[in-house]
């Protein structure tokens, strides 16, 4: 009788699994680049897929770097609105690559090499002169808790500046994926308004061999798939509620040219540190700031909670790293 049963149930609860992902899954997520008009504002589609079986794109303002989804059908493709000329002329090159976006785009991802050879490419400080400070925390897989305590403290700050903390997360898929319970919790604290969180993307599978040289280690590793360590922990992003951003953290922060050419056309900008606490660079005006928050670094976290407890440190969002942008978000 019991076998019976479970004969019978298996299979039903397998089609209710299979509805149940369908569902909540996004599917066919690809790489695009099309600029339209959306949200009243000259937008670039850099995504395209399914959710709950309807098209969507995720694009990204290019004067602001912020990212949103929107679906299909609210999406006026190719031809400039914003002038609101009758009839619209279709975009121009020349225009879209004068946005800080695109701009910030070509230049990270195709300058000569600034530090030594494929380390800590990107941008690594902001481009005007600040006294605010840039916090960046990487989730790279790890078995251990995360970092509760630093995420505590942020939130301290945000009760009593009785406003949302800026920071950014470099996530990586497996850290989500094996950490659904930590990763709540800082969707209800961005939900409670008292995180401002920017996703950075940090691959997928964030690889690591002890025994190889750097050349070949992280996703410079031979049998890397590189369009899904890419795009699959955008997808987990936003099967999660969450936006993906613009921008890309390279594990170990080492990549290489044939990587940085990649992420141009993934439209994603590579975000490196003047500041990796535990690496003993201090922070400064203008600093993007490296710590870990899987528990991975703990000396890296010391040094950043005296930064925290100082209220007087202003923090801004990744977002506003570029000299050209216009100043509201
Ligand atoms: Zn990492």
């Amino acid at each position: 009788m019991h076998t019976n049963i479970k004969r019978f149930l298996t299979p039903i609860l397998f089609v209710l699994y299979l509805c149940h992902t369908a569902q909540a899954g996004i599917t066919d997520y690809h790489q695009t680049f099309i600029p339209g008009f959306a949200n009243d504002h000259f937008q670039i589609a850099i995504r395209t897929y399914y959710k709950d079986n309807n098209a969507y794109f995720l694009v990204v303002n290019p004067d602001t770097l912020a990212t949103y989804e929107v679906p299909a059908n609210k999406f006026r493709e190719r031809r400039d609105m914003t002038e609101r000329l009758n009839p619209p002329r279709y975009y121009t090159w020349e225009r879209i690559k004068s946005k800080p976006y695109i701009n910030a785009l070509l230049n990270y991802t195709s300058s000569p090499l600034i530090f030594e050879k494929n380390k800590n490419q990107g941008i690594t400080h902001a481009e005007y002169a600040t006294e605010g400070m840039f916090l960046t925390i990487d989730m790279c897989p790890s078995t251990k808790y995360f970092d509760k305590a630093l995420f505590q403290s942020l939130v301290k700050l945000s009760n009593e500046k009785q406003q949302p903390i800026p920071i950014a997360i470099a996530i990586s898929g497996l850290w989500l994926l094996e950490h659904q319970d930590e990763f709540n919790w800082i969707a209800e604290q961005i939900k409670q308004n008292k995180l401002a969180v920017t996703w950075i993307n940090h691959s997928f599978s964030h690889v690591y061999y002890g025994d190889l040289a750097l050349e070949k280690n992280f996703l410079l590793f031979p049998y890397t798939n590189i369009t899904l360590e890419i795009l699959e922990t955008e997808k987990i992003l936003l099967e999660n509620g969450q936006l993906p951003s613009v921008f890309f953290r390279f594990p170990g922060l080492i990549s290489n040219k044939e990587w940085m050419l990649q992420l141009q056309k993934f439209g994603l900008i590579p975000i490196g540190s003047n500041a990796w606490l535990a690496a003993q660079q201090d922070a400064k005006g203008g600093s993007i700031i490296l710590v870990h928050g899987n528990s991975n670094e703990p000396e890296g976290i010391k040094l950043l909670m005296p930064l925290i407890n100082q209220q007087l440190n202003e923090w801004l969002p990744i977002t506003a790293l570029l000299r050209s942008q216009p100043k509201s978000k």
